[in-house]
């Protein structure tokens, strides 16, 4: 009897081992979790298990309770659980200067007051007192990973880790004398560092920003590519984002900005365009052909008259484009990624007079998936998935304007607002905790704006 008794125990406590839960970090369950995985699966009564900085496993509930243990288990029975929101575009150090000059046009914006403003206010403690700011913001609205063009970025690098956001981050080059650096070359060199600081790190991706074809020297922008690959580190550009930028071009170069960029080798590599609002067809031809990502401003777009990025064309081309809120200095004014999935499904609409155009599904995917793609990051963000890094979001559906609920696309796209997100995890940390921010504090934030605001008024000579 002995000698098969012990083997016997020992296959009954294997046995017992494999059916008790696993312990993992975290479990966050909702009513209904939107995984955006390519089967597009909407699993009502679900829940996501997490363990480090990724998911473990995303299922109904009952299963996921079954198989994993936690002690931290975020319960949501009345919301939606997302895919955290990408925003493929913005300036974060710039949020001191939002609304300091609206409703006129974008040249005379930047010309008047944006670039004197920024000449007498701009300096390391603007920025990182404007992008903690901009990332309260964003987090209290559903973003976990955002893509910034500005100065001082390794500032906003510093302040997005200590928020615990995601950040593709480009510092800004451009042919005049910046907040930051003198010349363009002093900027690259400056980006070089930037690129060494964080080669390797789990929430930044340095990257460089050369601002436009029309306020960059070619050489430049040659250098600023050559820099990027050399280090495999993104190149992120404004692209035909007005009409003028178009007609000059076409002007000076006697092509297109896009084929300007291509003659100058510009597009081989890793790259995300902001705007693309007056590409033709042989210029989406290119970008589809160099995989270069882009980002769509509905509202900036609209509000500086920029006009209607032709976004069903790009997107049937299979180019990822994903949304955008700009900076939110004039050309928005906020940060708010559900107020633009909103917006990109309505403009494409009434400018198409289709309403077909740009349904609310792939209004959202634009804000998580398929902006996942336009970064390049698909394999690590935009959807719930097994191994995927978790950022993700809930939403409640308890208030009056979320009720009832048909479709949960319609709604996340029509009806719900930045407002009704109640809890943000970003690399598998919760940074937003019943609609509180728990990696920054508001407080003096809002106290610091105020301050700034008199500042910037006084050296304007505003009143
Ligand atoms: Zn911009």
């Amino acid at each position: 009897m002995r000698p098969i008794y012990k083997p016997f125990l020992f296959l009954l406590a294997v046995a017992a081992w494999a059916q008790s839960p696993t312990r993992v970090d975290a479990i966050w369950s909702a009513r209904w979790v939107v995984t955006m995985d390519a089967q597009r699966r909407v699993i009502e009564n679900g829940a996501v298990a997490v363990a480090g900085d990724h998911i473990v496993e995303v299922g109904p509930r009952s299963d996921i309770d079954r198989r994993y243990t936690t002690l931290q288990h975020l319960e949501r029975p009345d919301a939606i659980l997302a895919p955290g929101l990408i925003n493929t575009h913005t300036h974060a150090g710039m949020s001191l200067f939002r609304g300091v000059a609206d409703d006129m046009n974008l040249q005379d914006w930047l010309q008047k007051f944006i670039f004197p403003a920024e000449a007498k206010n701009v300096d390391r403690e603007f920025v990182r007192w404007g992008t903690r700011l901009a990332l309260l913001e964003m987090a209290l609205s559903g973003t976990t990973t955002f893509t910034d063009m500005y100065y001082f970025e390794d500032t906003v690098a510093e302040v997005t880790k200590q928020a615990g956001l995601r950040g593709m981050l480009g510092e800004t080059v451009i042919g005049f004398p910046a907040p930051d650096y003198k010349t363009p070359q002093a900027s690259l060199a400056a980006t070089e560092q930037f690129f060494k600081q964080y080669a390797d790190d789990p929430l930044i991706v340095p990257a460089v920003a050369p601002h436009a074809i029309y306020t960059v020297p070619n050489d430049v922008l040659k250098a600023a590519r050559a820099l990027a690959n050399r280090y495999k580190k993104p190149l992120v550009i404004h692209l035909s984002e007005t009409k003028t930028e178009n007609d000059e071009a076409l002007a000076k170069r006697k092509m297109t900005p896009t084929a300007a960029l291509e003659s100058l080798g510009i597009l081989t590599g890793w790259t995300v365009a902001a705007h693309g609002v007056w590409l033709n067809d042989a210029d989406m031809a290119i970008l589809k052909r160099r995989d270069t990502g882009l980002a769509h401003n509905p509202s900036s777009n609209m509000k500086l008259a920029s006009g209607v990025a032709p976004v069903g064309k790009i997107l049937g081309l299979g180019i990822a484009m994903g949304l955008g809120t700009d900076g939110v200095a004039g050309s928005n004014n906020d940060h708010n990624m559900m107020e633009e999935m909103d917006l990109a499904a309505k403009l494409q609409k009434v400018s198409t007079g289709d309403p077909r155009a740009l349904p609310a599904a792939q209004a959202f995917e634009m804000a998580t998936i398929t902006g996942a793609r336009a970064l390049h990051m698909d394999q690590l963000i935009g959807s719930l998935e097994k191994n995927k890094r978790a950022d993700m979001i809930t939403i409640s559906l308890a208030e009056a304007h979320a009720v009832p609920l048909y479709n949960v696309y319609s709604q996340l796209v029509y009806a719900l607002k930045g407002s009704d997100v109640t809890d943000v995890m970003v690399n598998g940390r919760p940074i937003v905790r019943d609609r509180r921010m728990l990696t920054l504090d508001a407080r003096p934030i809002l106290l610091k704006a105020a301050e700034y605001q008199e500042r910037v008024k006084k050296s304007l000579g505003m009143k």
